[in-house]
């Protein structure tokens, strides 16, 4: 499979009934940026910004950031980079900004402790957009988002930054700006988002974590953190069929686009790119392109049947067992 895996490289991710869904990737180390581009990425569905930040012990200035920024981009130049703002809190500590909290996960994490700090936001938006002058190959997007008025406050701060740059003289085009769907009160709004934002693309790490209450990384609680519960399914076929009216693309870059099975799944539904880590990517597109969108969907109506996460776990197994 090995020899299979790198001829594949430069193939698309096509289904044998000619469906084409791109694949892109997660980075945030700056090794992950060759692995990506070795592995055919299409482009990147999720730059965790916060590692480069994790790994310092000050806040980075606009010139540092804008540095690492532009190497990406130009990296990736003219594909897609999706920055994502700060997401600190939660599981995503820095060590020279201790947040210390009873309960973290419901606590003060992306986009809140980004809003209250407007200088650490529009320093790193500034730092972006410097940063993709003349390449604007740049989206921005936001995590953590409960209410619209969250996202149009960022909004806000996001055209202010691009104001202040032009005025200061740099040719500046306003990005794509999105949000993530990670939180419950999130997908019910999906609607409402899509009309104020860009795109939409889900983070079902969180989401799953937030909807089944399951701390994602409390090994006690593993066992709970079904990524197949039905309620998680039903949460991701909601929130495309949402998106989709406003006519707003949707990406996910949780970690269940990276398992052949949800990977089918995702695309049945209609996710319009599945963004994955590079390591992953080789047998997403293998198992796409080892079905057809005919048979995706059909898998897509057997597990909607299904009301337990074992039992979907088991016939997703199955079929990619008789997919070959
Ligand atoms: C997610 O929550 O699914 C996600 C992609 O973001 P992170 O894993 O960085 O929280
Ligand atoms: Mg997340």
């Amino acid at each position: 499979v090995t020899d299979e895996l790198r001829v594949l490289r430069d193939l698309p991710a096509i289904t044998k009934d000619g469906y084409r869904l791109p694949l892109w990737v997660n980075t945030g180390l700056a090794a992950d940026v060759p692995r990506s581009l070795e592995q055919g990425a299409e482009g990147i569905g999720l730059y965790r910004t916060e590692i480069p930040f994790m790994i310092r012990d000050s806040f980075p200035s606009e010139q540092d950031q804008l540095e690492s920024y532009r190497t990406q981009l130009q990296a990736f130049a003219p594909l897609p980079v999706t920055m994502r703002t700060l997401d600190i809190g939660g599981d995503k500590a820095l060590p020279y900004f201790p947040i210390k909290e009873e309960n973290p996960s419901l606590g003060w994490r992306g986009i809140r402790v980004t809003l209250d700090h407007p200088e650490i936001f529009m320093v790193q938006v500034r730092a972006m957009l410097r940063a993709s002058e003349g390449l604007d190959n740049l989206r921005i997007m936001l995590p953590m988002v409960t209410s619209v008025s969250e996202v149009e406050e960022a909004l806000r701060q996001i055209d202010r930054a691009c104001e202040e740059l032009r005025e200061e003289g740099y040719q500046i085009k306003k990005p794509p700006v999105g949000v993530m769907i990670e939180v419950p009160a999130a997908v019910y709004q999906t609607r409402r988002f899509a009309r104020l934002v860009d795109f939409i693309s889900v983070g079902s790490n969180d989401l799953t974590q937030y909807l089944l209450a399951v701390d994602r990384n409390n090994p006690r609680v593993a066992g709970l953190y079904a990524s197949y519960h039905p309620a998680v399914l039903k949460a991701l076929d909601f929130i495309v069929h949402e998106a989709h009216k406003e006519r707003k693309h949707v990406s996910i870059c949780g970690e269940i686009a990276a398992d052949p099975g949800g990977a089918l799944l995702l695309m049945a539904m209609g996710y319009d790119v599945l963004s994955v880590n590079a390591n992953n990517l080789p047998k997403i597109k293998f198992a796409i392109r080892s079905v057809s969108f005919a048979r995706a969907r059909q898998l897509l109506l057997s597990v909607r049947s299904l009301h337990d996460a074992d039992d979907i776990h088991q016939e997703l197994r199955q079929s990619l067992k008789a997919f070959g």
